[in-house]
């Protein structure tokens, strides 16, 4: 059942927009620790900025240990469903690909562009002017909503963590950080170290993130004729002068390897083929490869709901150590523990030592779940698209931070995804019809 919310939906349009300026205007980049804050003022100010939007709307605040979290609630009752967004925004980047200031949002052709109006101020806040729609339409919830505001969503999540040690936990949620129609799968993320001693005499450094398929491997070395000889008939990319050698490839996220070309992969299937020591190389282009779903180390490993496990060699650090960083998105049925034990045994082969670095617990919520029926069918309600299947992906989002929680919108299905891009920017039109989307699965959700 669909309630007539349509004259406090167009009453709260301009409210979203002007809310929504005001807080991308503060560029809440993570900067540790600066100003006495655990993010930077940049962060706290976006904290106390939403807390005091949130407060205009009629919701009880609470600014949350020092400006590690804040929440906002309003209704009575028991139970509690949790809405969780994020307040940081990634880096600019580099502002000469940007066509605009990405702190001084500017609105063009129906678009608002600036750094956060898609990750995730603009979802946030399309949320949280949608309950006041309700409180307009005279509705009375049945259960406390809380808005539950992080701060360091796009680095380590510690904002949440103290949020889980402190405060209530929700009974179930959602978090409007993702895309509609809702994302019911969220692969297991594991992100770990092998290790050994250097006894190649190799000097390698390729890649920087874990999470980010590299683009560029290193080997420094001044003898490197027979390798590039190699690399030229593997039809792999390459540059080189006097001191080094740089196999080129191509950038992208680890939760889709298979969209980029991994740099280091090719590095060392070059170095194996003419014979070398190290381990470390000889297990990524023996092991590994070119294959993002590594197949000799896991055979075929995959499920129905979320699909192949994907593997990202991120980093590799030949130096006084060899040191290899792994992302793996594994499937939401597959323990942890059998993706562990494949993986130390084969690099134990190679010399090399399994160290954990992170976990993210898979998310994996059935498609017959009340949470999923409710927030699927009003999407589809309202937008019309009964087409669009739930989503599950290897991405992580705040629903893994508790349970009976899933990333709803707002992004929709064929809207450019422009979120840590240059040029990010929110389709106004959508923005209001998320609102309304979230104003009826509020309202389903605390009957
Ligand atoms: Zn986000």
């Amino acid at each position: 059942m669909l309630i007539n919310l349509t004259p406090q939906l167009q009453k709260q349009q301009a409210s979203l927009r002007e809310a929504l300026v005001d807080l991308i205007r503060i560029p809440s980049v993570c900067d540790e620790g600066a100003g006495g804050f655990p993010f930077g003022p940049g962060v706290d100010n976006a904290l106390r900025k939403v807390l005091e939007i949130a407060g205009g709307l009629g919701f009880r605040t609470h600014y949350g240990e020092g400006g590690y979290y804040g929440y906002a609630e309003v209704g009575e009752g028991q139970e509690m469903l949790g809405i969780m967004g994020h307040l940081d925004v990634v880096p600019a980047g580099n502002l000469e690909d940007w066509a605009t200031h990405p702190f001084d949002p500017v609105e063009r052709d129906g678009m608002l562009y600036g750094r956060g109006t898609q990750d995730d101020k603009g979802p946030t806040l399309a949320a949280l002017f949608a309950v006041r729609t309700l409180m307009d339409a005279g509705v009375t919830f049945n259960k406390r909503i809380r808005f539950i505001f992080g701060t360091d969503e796009e680095t380590l999540w510690r904002g949440i963590q103290r949020y889980k040690e402190r405060e209530e936990i929700p009974s179930m949620g959602f978090t409007p950080d993702a895309r509609f129609p809702l994302v019911y799968a969220e692969k297991g993320l594991l992100q770990c170290v092998l290790e050994a001693k250097n006894e190649s005499g190799l000097r390698i450094s390729g890649g920087s993130a874990f999470n980010a398929v590299p683009d560029s491997a290193t080997l420094y070395s001044t003898h490197h004729d027979d390798l590039a000889e190699e690399l030229h008939s593997l039809k792999f990319d390459f540059a080189r002068n006097n001191e080094q050698l740089i196999v080129t490839g191509q950038a992208a996220h680890a939760m889709e390897p298979e969209c980029g070309v991994n740099a280091i992969a090719r590095l060392c299937i070059g170095l194996d083929a003419l014979g070398t020591e190290s381990g470390a190389v000889r297990f990524i282009a023996r092991e590994i490869g070119e294959d993002p779903y590594a197949t000799r180390i896991f055979g075929t490993c995959e499920d129905k709901p979320s699909g192949k496990l994907r593997l990202n060699v991120g980093k590799l650090d030949i130096g006084d150590t060899e040191h290899i960083s792994i992302d793996c998105r594994i499937p939401v049925t597959v323990p942890k523990e059998k993706v562990v034990r494949k993986l130390s045994a084969a690099a134990q082969r190679y010399g090399l030592a399994y160290r954990e670095f992170d976990w993210l617990a898979p998310i994996y919520l059935p498609l017959d779940h009340f949470l999923i029926k409710t927030l699927a069918r009003v999407y589809g309600l309202i937008s019309g698209d009964l087409i669009t299947p739930p989503i599950a992906t290897g991405g992580a989002t705040y629903a893994r931070a508790m349970d009976n929680c899933v990333a709803f919108g707002a992004l929709f299905p064929n809207e450019p995804n422009t979120e840590h891009q240059p040029n990010e920017r929110a389709v106004l039109k959508n923005l209001y019809r998320a609102m309304e989307i979230y104003a009826q699965a509020i309202y389903e959700l605390t009957r």
